[in-house]
């Protein structure tokens, strides 16, 4: 696996994906700035070794219109302050204004290419477009994990130009390196945690993990699907009946290859979907009509943390409740509070994919796991196994 440290870019200019697809207020100010931080230092590494960084990224869903409000220009000074140069801006991605602006560009300094879904050529994946932009570097750097499942023009056909050229950079390595601490080269026993509103959703990844795992932690909505397929009663609660099969399937395929799944055995039951109904414990498979299970019960709980103190290799993904209304997010927090103590005691961690990064930050459980993810549906997809086009387009 190529990586940006096996370049020295004295005197190359190099062209980094990065993923500045950034939240701005009302104001155009950036309100979160993790993704720009999360790039800083590949464009560091770049400036260090005498070389200039050209950096381009999407913003929004301009569908291939040119759209001031998501101009990247109204990041520039947000991301000089971050990285600690005065950044170049150009109002294209493509070229002669822009070939001139990167033919300037001197050692040590970065430009900031416009907006590149500015044209409908970058989702398209076309490769003329590619061309034009792989004018703009000699090295290609691709560090933006969150467009990584996208064959997009800058993230994956690009990389057709740069053959001996191209690498990921630190965020990018990092993002993989976690993958397959969890998927391949995790130290046993490895338990993953799969919340989350559906088995639908997440039926790929549970198939894809039941050959990684040493046990699988089913929570959340997805538990009252399990439940009932066995012919528990789940009242009102979440529940897709046409999936009740397919769960049943789950469980056999997991007792064939000696996946211990865990599943909640009692709940936090609402008369309402409001954080201010009436609530009561139950056992998960008594929950009486006119309720519904909204979070994982004490003693699914203290079930779930011995699992979890036991393990070496934890992949969390999706919250145990409905997390964002207060009364029933405590199951989802003492998951997190299970896996910062077995994080402390030496087992890796990673959190990712969909919503779980959110559910993550709102509790402040970033800096106590081993890894959080930048990609949402980048790390999904790995779940699922597939190989992603901006990953196969740098090892290819
Ligand atoms: P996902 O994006 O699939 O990870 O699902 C996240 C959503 O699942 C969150 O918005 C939670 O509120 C929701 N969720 C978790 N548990 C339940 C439940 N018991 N009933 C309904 N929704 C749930």
């Amino acid at each position: 696996m190529k990586t940006i440290e096996d370049f020295n870019f004295e005197n190359k200019k190099a062209l980094i994906r990065v993923d500045f697809n950034v939240p701005l207020d009302g104001e155009f100010n950036v309100t979160d700035t993790s993704r720009i931080e999360a790039a800083t230092p590949t464009i560091l590494k770049v400036l260090e070794d005498g070389g200039s960084a050209v950096l381009m990224s999407h913003l929004g869903r301009p569908k291939g219109q040119v759209n001031p409000d998501m101009s990247l220009s109204h990041i520039c000074e947000k991301v000089s302050e971050i990285v600690g140069v005065q950044v170049k801006f150009v109002d294209e991605c493509v070229g002669d204004k822009v070939e001139q602006a990167v033919a300037e560009l001197q050692s040590g300094e970065v430009l900031l290419l416009e907006n590149l879904r500015f044209h409908a050529e970058e989702e398209k994946g076309d490769e003329a477009f590619a061309e034009l932009l792989s004018k703009n570097g000699d090295v290609y750097v691709n560090d933006a994990f969150g467009t990584a499942h996208r064959a997009h023009a800058s993230t994956t056909i690009v990389a057709k130009f740069f053959p001996d050229n191209k690498c990921f950079g630190y965020l990018l390595a990092k993002e993989i390196k976690a993958i397959e601490k969890v998927m391949q080269t995790g130290e046993k026993p490895v338990t993953a945690i799969l919340g989350g509103a559906k088995v639908s959703s997440k039926i790929t990844i549970i198939e894809n993990i039941l050959d990684k795992v040493d046990n699988l932690i089913i929570g959340g909505g997805m538990t009252y699907t399990f439940i009932k397929a066995q012919g528990g009663q789940v009242g009102d609660s979440i529940c897709e009946d046409d999936k009740m099969e397919l769960a049943l399937d789950i469980l056999k395929q997991a007792e064939a290859k000696g996946v211990k799944i865990h599943i909640p055995v009692d709940v936090l039951a609402a008369d309402d979907f409001d954080n201010n109904a009436n609530t009561q414990f139950v056992d998960v498979n008594k929950i009486p009509d006119g309720w519904q299970g909204l979070d994982a019960g004490p003693q699914s709980l203290e079930n779930f943390k011995k699992v979890i103190s036991e393990s070496r290799t934890i992949l969390w993904n999706g919250p145990v409740g409905v997390f964002e209304m207060e009364n029933f997010a405590k199951g989802t927090i003492a998951i997190g509070n299970y896996i910062d103590e077995a994080t402390q005691n030496g087992a890796f961690s990673l959190v990712g994919g969909g919503d779980s990064v959110a559910a993550v930050k709102q509790f402040g459980f970033q800096d106590k796991v081993s890894y959080v993810s930048t990609g949402g549906g980048a790390m999904l997809e790995s779940l699922e196994g597939r190989t992603l086009p901006g990953i196969a387009a740098i090892l290819g």
